[in-house]
């Protein structure tokens, strides 16, 4: 008998932006599935989710991988219910309204490795600033990329956790990474990219280097937010060969721009500035290949004759992609086609 460390991982119902919290549960024998993880407890008034006087809420397992850096031990992510059963109303995932999987979701979560000492990011001299944007995009060099070690460590616990995660780059700013994931259904795409923030903020401790995933940490300085571009498609827009079909799910984002601003991050205003590749976040746009749109549909989509995917821009770093997911798949469903 081995004893085995189960990691229930959950979101708090701090707004505007939710956290990541978890704590470890000990158990005799485990199969890997998740179905046979039982349900388990916190206190939610220590979290922004219960009152003190009835605390209680429910970790109900949803998805499970093998903890890449622990002995014996595995990640579970969870969905928070109220004492009664029903999804607490922190709980976007609950929000999803997608049983077959028919949408596939690949995002980009791009952030900023933190130096905790000088409350900048990696790169950034004390008292200063390091040379101007243009040499960090994907560059290599001591003078260019900085924490490179803690993104390739990140990158393996992530591929042996057997999340799909499908590349990493250096960003615009100094000190800005970029990672994507993506999954043939939103559920799955939303429970990795949790689990692979998780096992990021816990590689930084061990560095002193917290990750920012604030969209616009630097202000209005000229230096880029950070996004988490939500690429998506169903079977629609992945086999209808139309230009027409894809004009009209693109006008289903219009009316409902509001909607999707509301749970595409906080201080979204702060980043959505018309500058460093963004639309105004009082507008709606879309186009072929238009990174200054709001939706950019990607050329190969066009030149695979409009079978392919679209881009959404606008949800930013810190947004919840359960939440993203959700609200995508809603106005997508809604366009008549
Ligand atoms: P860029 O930086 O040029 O916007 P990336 O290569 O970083 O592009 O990201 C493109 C994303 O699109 C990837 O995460 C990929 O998984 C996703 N993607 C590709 N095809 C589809 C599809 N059919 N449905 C949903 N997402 C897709
Ligand atoms: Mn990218
Ligand atoms: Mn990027
Ligand atoms: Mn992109």
């Amino acid at each position: 008998m081995s004893l085995v460390k189960l990691e229930y991982i959950w979101l708090d119902g701090y707004k505007p932006t939710q956290s990541l919290r978890s704590k470890t549960k000990i158990e005799k024998d485990f199969s890997g599935k998740v179905e046979d993880l039982p349900n388990w407890s916190f206190d939610g008034s220590s979290t922004e989710q219960a009152p003190g006087g009835s605390s209680d809420c429910v970790l109900k397992p949803v998805y499970v991988v093998k903890d890449p850096q622990r002995k014996n031990a595995y990640l579970v992510m969870c969905e928070v219910l109220s004492a009664g059963g029903t999804p607490h109303p922190s709980n976007g995932r609950a929000l999803i309204q997608d049983d077959d999987n028919d949408f596939w979701f690949g995002f980009e979560q791009e952030y900023f490795l933190w130096d905790t000492a000088t409350n900048k990011p990696l790169g950034f001299p004390e008292g200063g600033y390091p040379a101007p944007q243009g040499p960090y995009y994907c560059g290599v060099g001591a003078n260019n990329a900085f924490g490179r070690h803690i993104v390739e460590e990140h990158l393996d616990a992530c591929i042996e956790a057997g999340l799909n995660v499908e590349g990493i780059n250096a960003e615009v700013a100094a000190g800005q990474w970029e990672f994507q994931i993506f999954a043939k259904g939103a559920k799955q795409a939303g429970d990795e990219i949790w689990i692979a923030r998780y096992l990021l903020e816990r590689i930084g401790e061990k560095y002193g280097v917290s990750i920012n995933w604030h969209c616009k940490p630097l202000g209005a300085l000229d230096w880029n937010g950070s996004g988490m571009h939500a690429n998506f498609s169903n079977g629609v827009l992945r086999t209808c060969g139309s230009k027409e079909t894809y004009d009209k799910i693109c006008e289903a984002f219009r009316p409902v721009v509001k909607e999707h601003i509301e749970v595409y991050g906080a201080d979204n205003h702060l980043r959505l500035t018309g500058k460093h590749e963004t639309a105004s976040i009082h507008d709606f746009s879309y186009g072929i290949s238009d990174r200054g749109a709001s939706i950019r549909i990607p050329l190969a989509t066009v030149e695979r004759g409009w079978k392919g995917y679209l881009e959404d821009r606008r949800p930013n770093s810190a947004a919840d992609p359960y939440k993203v997911a959700a609200v995508i798949i809603k106005t997508v469903k809604s366009a008549v086609v």
